[in-house]
């Protein structure tokens, strides 16, 4: 079994960083769909090694980025009600709502909590049942088999204080959203290794041979990234467009059959809004009729008004890979990880965050 100082081997990142300007004899554009994918890109200064008409570009797999203004607004609402603990995973905490973050309802009283897993939420309603806890379930597919085990345990143990204000996001729908539009630039995907885990890659076969676009099923450390930059940028040069497995360690064709039975049991697909990008049809999850009561939205029906689109922020771009955070005017000036225009500054996936963190602006 290979350690995690092999997948950051100097010699063999060069050799891989090498291989691709071998392989790329024209300019070719690249989305990594994940913002982890993101931060270990420009963390390790992958980006700066390609050969110069490689262009990476960045897209929507940052859920706290996605997740819409005024589902935040909504978690705000429910947080400051009387009785309620409000628990999150602590990303989700400084980014901004359309006025505030569910740290300034925080800082007003709110009782809102930072969990490190949705059965922690669960385990506090169980514990305080003169309270009503509601656990903010983000995520993409990666996240959707722990909220549905929550969901589920909840259920079982007849917890009648429990819910989820639910944000499940699917990656498929956004990538064909990406490849649907007309100005779209994006020729080859890093698919994100940890959704494919959970969910396959059947899927995405259907996008390759639809779109004729290539996607290599990618991991998070440098060897893993060059090396399914190598194996898109081949396919490219090739005129091929399949989905291939670099991340081979971890993920299998059908998934793990365990994780989607949990997620098939509790959730259904549904249309899903995306911060700044708007509504995509079956993009993301909600629960079924049978766990409908443990829905925080009509536990909780809090009236919120959809959040005025600031001008400045563009995160609608960043996300579909049309703009690199460092051409955003507002990158750097008026906004900041101090002071936040968009969830992407903020959080810890975030692209123009990484921008930031690592100096490419
Ligand atoms: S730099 Fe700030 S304002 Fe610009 S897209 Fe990113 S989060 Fe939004």
């Amino acid at each position: 079994m290979k350690l995690l100082t092999d997948y950051r081997k100097t010699s063999t990142v060069a050799q891989l960083a090498r291989a691709i300007q071998c392989a790329a004899t024209r300019p070719w554009t690249l989305m990594e769909i994940c913002g982890g994918q993101t931060h270990s890109i420009l963390k390790f200064g992958l980006d700066q090694m390609l050969p110069p008409g490689l262009t990476l570009v960045h897209g929507p797999g940052c859920p706290v980025c996605v997740t819409p203004a005024e589902l935040i607004d909504k978690a705000i609402a429910i947080a400051l009600q009387p009785r309620v603990i409000f628990c999150s995973f602590g990303d989700m905490l400084r980014v901004p709502g359309s006025k505030h973050s569910l740290l300034d309802a925080k800082a007003s009283g709110a009782d809102v909590r930072v969990v490190y897993s949705p059965l922690d939420a669960v385990k506090l309603a169980r514990e305080n049942p003169q309270r009503e806890v509601v656990f903010f379930a983000v995520g993409f597919e990666t996240t959707a088999p722990a909220n549905a085990m929550a969901a589920w345990q909840a259920s079982q143990d007849k917890l009648s204080n429990f819910s989820l204000l639910v944000a499940q996001m699917l990656v498929p729908p956004a990538m064909r959203q990406i490849l649907s539009s007309p100005n779209c630039r994006v020729q080859g995907f890093l698919a994100p290794g940890h959704v494919c885990t959970v969910e396959g890659y059947v899927e995405y076969e259907r996008l390759a041979a639809s779109f004729h676009v290539p996607i290599v099923v990618t991991g998070f450390e440098p060897v893993d990234l060059l090396e399914g930059i190598l194996m898109v940028v081949r396919q490219l040069e090739s005129g091929r467009a399949d989905v291939e497995n670099q991340y081979v360690r971890v993920v299998r064709r059908e998934g793990n059959p365990a994780a989607r039975a949990v997620v098939q049991e509790v959730f259904e697909v549904s249309d899903r809004h995306w911060r700044g990008v708007g509504l995509i049809p079956s993009s993301g999850l909600r629960l079924r009729e049978a766990y409908r009561h443990l829905d925080a939205e009509l536990r909780f029906p809090a009236a919120v008004t959809p959040a005025p689109r600031s001008e400045l922020c563009l995160v609608g771009l960043v996300l579909q890979g049309l703009m690199k955070p460092s051409e955003c005017p507002a990158f750097g000036k008026s906004c900041t990880p101090d002071q936040p225009l968009g969830a992407p500054m903020v959080s810890s996936e975030g692209a123009c965050s990484a921008y930031y963190l690592y100096g490419r602006g």
